[in-house]
């Protein structure tokens, strides 16, 4: 289907207004999640589908079962929460319709979610089949039915459609639906139009109109979902085998480390040294507790490219700025000094927090110069921001990908949750929703490629800078 063009929307106030959203018909329709709240009353619909060989075979039939209940309801009642609120007597004669044209049993498996209805069981029925039985045929159903655009879901959907076609407002200029009604039952799957009536009849279906109480399909689901069993579905990623190779790059890196002790000391010297050594460790630690999977890597990686980062950036800035290296020594000296400071004078508690020792922080803050001399700064040592300073160490693609990534992990946004936490249920009866992973089941990307590719930046880093080779 051809989208509209922005002149064919309507401003009302703030909004522009799609043309099926405008009155008439904007007033009456509700856009809603066909998985969640449409499929399960259209499941009878399913089960009719599912019963016939064929497309063919089954719009043959369920022209016949449409005309009838065009002809015999004035009220619609496509949705399965509609029929069973039809009268008794109206509700058997729809039944005994339904199993002239489908077969006796044909909604069978319905109804141990057609909240006891009386009529719905006496008509049918299967003696033969038990309820685990009747469970998983729904949940052969819902899943066929699940992606609503699949073939079996698209038959469903513009069968659900046709049958309240009578009580739609059409605009006058959209032949492609009215083409598409007409002719998507004996459009083949080879035919180019089948696509273009898809997507057109899947427009118009996924507009509620008149109805939007889903009762129904939340009592369909709470149902599901007590009477069959969770599948929470891990990832499964390739293993890496490259651990080797990165055994072999922190060696090299080590044995840099060690060559650098020759090098006259200054500040430089001490913060590329310092910088590259905590690196070496924390990729030992990820390497020693085998963490190539973990969301600890995540974390450990964000900080080896920040670190990266600040080398290079301090290294381009030392040419204008030879002091730059006092500065950064200064900024992390004074983060140090402000919290042992609160400490001290009481503006904080020390007691929560136990993971470090005021009095070594009070030593290391005072080791350069003592604290009367060290200001406290509120900037960054450069002045700059983290996306600037990638910029200008030339490595932007490193905070496009990596950073960007990895700070998801340590910030704790929503796609890193959902990815390492959270498991996807696999049973379509429960709609897919998330399962807490506390077995920790769910492993992520193997990092050793990555963790292989930063350090050969570092080891750059000890040739260019430090001369160490
Ligand atoms: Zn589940």
């Amino acid at each position: 289907m051809k989208n509209s063009t922005i002149k064919q929307h309507k401003q009302i106030g703030k909004e522009l207004i799609p043309p099926f959203m405008q009155e008439p018909i904007g007033s009456v329709m509700h856009l809603c999640s066909w998985s969640k709240e449409r499929l399960p009353e259209y499941v009878w619909i399913g089960l009719l589908r599912d019963s016939c060989i064929s497309k063919t075979e089954f719009f043959n039939k369920f022209y016949y079962l449409k005309q009838y209940m065009l002809q015999t309801f004035s009220e619609p009642c496509d949705k399965f929460s509609l029929i069973l609120k039809l009268d008794s007597t109206k509700k058997e004669e729809l039944y005994d319709k339904i199993k002239e044209i489908f077969g006796n049993n044909v909604l069978d498996p319905i109804i141990v979610v057609s909240n006891y209805d009386k009529e719905t069981r006496k008509s049918f029925i299967d003696k033969s089949k038990s309820n685990n039985q009747r469970i998983d045929k729904l949940v052969d159903i819902i899943e066929k039915m699940y992606d609503r655009h699949s073939d079996f879901a698209m038959d469903v959907r513009y069968s659900a459609l046709i049958l309240k076609i009578n009580k739609i407002y059409f605009p006058k200029q959209d032949m492609i639906i009215k083409d598409a009604i007409q002719k998507y039952p004996s459009t083949q799957k080879d035919d180019p139009l089948l696509d273009a009536y898809k997507i057109s009849l899947s427009s118009m279906e996924g507009m509620d109109f008149f109805e939007n109480n889903y009762e129904y399909s939340k009592y369909f689901y709470e149902e599901m979902y007590l009477m069959t069993d969770c599948k929470p579905k891990k990832l499964i990623y390739p293993e890496n085998s490259n651990k080797e190779l990165l055994i072999d790059k922190t060696k090299e890196l080590k044995k840099l480390i060690l060559k650098s002790e020759e090098i006259k000391a200054d500040d430089k010297r001490d913060v590329i040294i310092g910088n590259i050594t905590y690196v070496y460790k924390i990729v030992k630690e990820i390497i020693d507790n085998e963490l190539y999977t973990s969301i600890t890597s995540r974390l450990v990686l964000r900080t080896i490219v920040e670190i990266i980062i600040n080398i290079k950036f301090l290294c381009s800035q030392e040419k204008d700025n030879p002091d730059i290296w006092k500065a950064f020594k200064d900024y992390g000296s004074s983060k140090y000094k402000m919290i042992y400071k609160r400490i001290e004078e009481g503006t904080t508690l020390s007691d929560n927090c136990t993971h470090f020792d005021e009095v070594i922080l009070k030593l290391l803050a005072n080791e350069i110069k003592s604290e009367e001399f060290l200001k406290v700064s509120f900037k960054d040592f450069a002045d700059k921001n983290v996306r600037q300073k990638f910029i200008e160490a030339d490595e932007k693609d490193l905070y496009d990908t990596y950073y960007d990534y990895d700070t998801c992990f340590s910030h704790g946004y929503w796609g890193a949750i959902r990815e390492s936490s959270l498991l996807i249920c696999d049973n379509p009866a429960h709609n897919y929703h998330s399962v807490a992973d506390t077995e920790c089941e769910q492993k992520l990307v193997n990092c050793c490629d990555d963790l292989i590719f930063l350090l050969d930046k570092i080891i750059s880093i000890m040739n260019d800078e430090m001369g160490v080779k």
